[in-house]
């Protein structure tokens, strides 16, 4: 026998054709997030101030974030953060990844129908994930989809009908190009995401994914690091790497137990820092 219980069950349990998606943003923090600098905690805090302002503030019906920095650097992870964070109702990533094999109209229309959808909601956040990559920029012969470029243009310019509010967060490895393609007034704000570049950072991350049994060889390999000339601090730094490739460097390491510490130094200084 079906009840009214079971029945308000199967509603709920209906995917719905627009609302938050979990999964995708999941994907993307997959690897979490590792507060091993204050800045990582500076760009989250930031994160929190424009989705509390366009909560609450009926003068800001739209605001727009960029969030850019060199590749690998987190850029995707703290946005899908931030916006997860919100508990907006409407929470999409609009990725380049989930458009593989689109022509140019089918994306317009795939990012035009995001925006579209997030006007039904009161409060909506759309992250834009790597804007380059979107408009399938190319640096040779600086090629790329005017379509989608002036699509993005328009639907980031565009207030959201009235009584509804929507936090954009871009992201994009590629500050110096969006300037160039006429994106420079268009974010209310920007957030650098810096790499990591100091060794104390580093030993941070070593220690939360628990690479080493002891802190004794943690310690040898920030050692071994700073005798290969790599400087512990700030400006100095000839240290520099995205926790993105730091992260897949250390499972790489930790495949072979036996000489972890050796592998993991080899690898960094390999970079040729
Ligand atoms: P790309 O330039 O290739 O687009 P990206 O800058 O967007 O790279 P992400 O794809 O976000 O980088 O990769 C960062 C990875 O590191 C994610 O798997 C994330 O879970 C993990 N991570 C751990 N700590 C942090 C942190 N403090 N900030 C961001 N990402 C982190
Ligand atoms: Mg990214």
């Amino acid at each position: 026998r079906v009840n009214r219980g079971d029945f308000m069950n199967a509603l709920e349990e209906v995917h719905p054709a627009f609302g938050v998606s979990e999964e995708e943003l999941q994907q993307v923090i997959q690897n979490g997030i590792i507060h091993f600098d204050g800045v990582v905690d500076e760009i989250l805090r930031s994160g929190e101030l424009f989705v509390e302002q366009v909560r609450t503030s009926t003068r800001t019906p739209l605001v727009s974030v960029l969030l850019h920095g060199p590749p690998g650097v987190g850029k995707t992870a703290l946005g899908a953060s931030i916006a997860q964070a919100s508990e907006f109702p409407f929470i999409k990533l609009i990725s380049p990844d989930s458009m593989v094999g689109y022509s140019e109209s089918q994306k317009v229309a795939a990012i035009t129908k995001v925006f579209a959808d997030s006007y039904k909601s009161p409060l909506s956040v759309i992250v834009v994930d790597n804007i380059e990559r979107l408009i399938d920029w190319t640096p040779m012969g600086a090629r790329f989809s005017n379509a989608v470029l002036q699509a993005l243009l328009v639907l980031f310019g565009r207030r959201p009908p009235k009584g509804r509010r929507l936090l954009i967060i871009a992201t994009s490895s590629q500050r110096p190009i969006l300037t160039d393609i006429g994106f420079s007034e268009t974010f209310d704000s920007e957030l650098r995401v810096p790499p990591i570049s100091n060794l104390r950072a580093l030993e941070f991350v070593l220690r939360e994914v628990e690479l080493f049994q002891s802190s004794d060889e943690r310690r040898q390999v920030i050692k071994q690091l700073q005798e290969a000339g790599f400087e512990g601090d700030g400006l100095s730094s000839k240290f520099q790497i995205g926790i993105k490739k730091l992260l897949s460097m250390i499972e790489m390491a930790r495949q072979e137990p036996d000489d972890v510490a050796q592998r993991l130094t080899g690898a960094l200084v390999g970079l040729g820092m």
